[in-house]
């Protein structure tokens, strides 16, 4: 396994839809017990505090991800 230097300062994915982002275009949320999740847009967060599932929503990674192989 390779360590990529950099990146988790200057692109993190989504937590929500997986999309790769930099930093300064998006959010990220620190929660009271220490953690961190970045969200690239409002819509990511807001739909990821509302407990939607990203495999609902066409415009999610993850959706891509599982329709490739069908
Ligand atoms: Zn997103």
């Amino acid at each position: 396994m390779v360590k990529q230097k950099g990146v988790g300062l200057l692109g993190k994915h989504c937590a929500f839809c997986g999309k790769k982002e930099g930093l300064l275009e998006g959010i990220t949320v620190f929660r009271k017990d220490g953690s961190s999740q970045y969200y690239c847009s409002r819509k990511c967060r807001r739909n990821a505090e509302l407990r939607r599932k990203p495999r609902k929503l066409k415009w999610t990674r993850e959706t891509r991800a599982t329709n490739r192989g069908a």
